[in-house]
């Protein structure tokens, strides 16, 4: 993913619109990016500040966003956790054809 992509999909991870693999890429970039990080860190504090004043909520902002990266982290652990477990029934699902066969054989 490129600086221009990702900006374009600030919006998109505010809103929760991201799918895993997207989210995944998006996550990566932003670890690696300094300047992308901070246009993140300007837009959330820009959108969702103006949505706030405007409700005439109290708010923490700082707070929400770390909130929401802690969130995007977890659902990309949660997802590549599942996808291991399905790479290990994989790995057993083929053993077991291979077993399954010596058996037939012998
Ligand atoms: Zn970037």
């Amino acid at each position: 993913m490129d600086c221009k992509e990702f900006e374009k999909l600030i919006p998109d991870f505010f809103e929760r619109k991201l799918d895993f693999l997207t989210l995944n890429q998006f996550n990566k970039h932003r670890l690696e990016c300094e300047d992308c990080n901070e246009e993140l860190v300007i837009s959330f504090l820009v959108t969702k500040g103006i949505q706030r004043l405007e409700e005439g909520d109290a708010f923490d902002l700082q707070k929400e966003l770390e909130q929401y990266l802690e969130e995007a982290e977890r659902k990309i652990k949660l997802h590549n956790r599942f996808l291991r477990i399905g790479e290990v029934l994989e790995i057993l699902a083929i053993l077991l054809i291979v077993v399954a066969i010596i058996w037939v054989i012998v």
